[in-house]
Parts: structure tokens; sequence; C-alpha cells
């Protein structure tokens, strides 16, 4: 298959000579994960492959050269998550799979940008993504990804399976005490109104 002239062999190749072999192996599972939740929900499986295998694809750069990246590039990224080391890898894997990986297709890019932190009104594609990386079964902690799973499951709604899991990443910030971005508790607060109408 291919999407503006690459392959996912190619993609795939690139990921294990750059990526370490826990990442690689959350990549793929991501990659299957989100395989499935396309054919379920009537998704494009190419456009979900692709954001898949490149959701993370920056995630091994170090967080200093991420920040050079985003200031030498200009890309407007917002403060918040200019300094969050958590955070920044989604936009600089959008902007690798841009640029580095000739990805023109925007829904694409959005829903890596967006994979981590999430936002209002997201795509089809988005949520896919969103989810996916947080219930892939070859690494994520049952846990974290056990409720979320439940949640999809038991309701077919994908905004539940994101409230679910924004919920449980706020749970563990708190208990990491790590600092939790105001977009994180936007994003929270609007999918409960959301899901409960
Ligand atoms: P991964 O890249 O596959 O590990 O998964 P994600 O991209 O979803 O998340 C990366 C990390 O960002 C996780 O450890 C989340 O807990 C963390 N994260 C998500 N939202 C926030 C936030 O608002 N603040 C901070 N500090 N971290 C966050
Ligand atoms: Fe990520
Ligand atoms: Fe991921």
């Amino acid at each position: 298959m291919t999407i503006n002239y690459i392959t996912t062999d190619t993609i795939v190749d690139w990921l294990k000579e750059h990526l370490s072999e826990e990442r690689f192996l959350h990549t793929m599972g991501v990659y299957e994960m989100a395989q499935e939740l396309a054919e379920k929900f009537g998704e494009d499986k190419n456009k979900a492959g692709i954001a898949a295998l490149l959701h993370d694809c920056a995630k091994e750069i170090p967080f200093e050269e991420m920040q050079e990246i985003a200031l030498r590039e200009n890309l407007s990224i917002d403060k918040s998550w200019l300094n969050c080391k958590k955070i920044l890898h989604a936009p600089i894997s959008a902007y690798l799979a841009k640029t580095y990986f000739k990805i023109s297709d925007k829904d694409i890019i959005d829903s890596i940008y967006f994979h981590t932190v999430g936002k209002k009104d997201m795509t089809l594609l988005d949520k896919i993504v969103f989810i996916a990386d947080k219930i892939e079964t070859k690494t994520r902690e049952e846990k974290y990804a056990e409720p979320i799973r439940t949640v999809l499951n038991t309701t077919n709604s994908l905004d539940k399976a994101i409230l679910k899991s924004i919920e449980l990443t706020i749970k563990s910030l708190v208990d990491r005490e790590l600092e939790i971005n105001f977009q994180t508790v936007d994003f929270y607060n609007y999918l409960l109104n959301l899901t409960a109408k």
C-alpha cells in the first residue's frame, strides 16, 4: 500500500531502525489496533495505518532537540506544549510526518499532532489514533488500557472511551506529581459535558 509514494513497509523499516524495541512494539500495537478500529467504525484503513505508524516517530529525539526544531522551523506550537517533555513529541512527530515522510494529508497530520492531549471536535480519524494509542495490547499496562477498552466495548462510544482515558491520565499525573496541561483539563470538562448529553 502506498500513500504519497511512501509505503508502510518503508516506514516500518525506518521505525525499526530509529525507535527502541519497546517503542517499536508499541507502534506496531497501535497500528494493529487502529486497523481494527478503522474497520469497526468505518474509517479509511490506509490513513489510520499511516497515522498510527508515525504517531510517536519523534519520541526518541531528546527534548532539547525537539525544542530546537520547533524554534528553528518556526513551528507555532502552544507555549505550554513547547515546555512539556511529555507532550512535545506529538507536534514534532506531526512535523516529521509532514516534512521527512512527505505526508501531505492534513487529516493524518492532525491526528498525530493531537494524539497526546486531544482537542474539541476531533475527527473520527483523530479519535481512532488517540484510542488505539491508549489501548494497544502489546505494551500498554492493563491497569490503564482495560478500563478504556471496557468503556469502548460496552458503549461503542469513542468519546466515552476518550473521556475514560483522559480521566486515567489526569489521575496518573496527580499521582506522579506532574503538571496537568490546561488543555487536558479543558478537554476533560468538554468531554464530560458532551457525553452526559
Ligand atoms: P505515548 O507517547 O505512547 O507514551 O503516549 P501519549 O502520547 O498519549 O502520552 C505521553 C505522555 O504524556 C503520557 O505519560 C501522558 O501521561 C502524558 N500526558 C498527557 N497529557 C498530559 C498533560 O496534560 N500534562 C503532562 N505533564 N503530561 C501529559
Ligand atoms: Fe505519544
Ligand atoms: Fe504512543
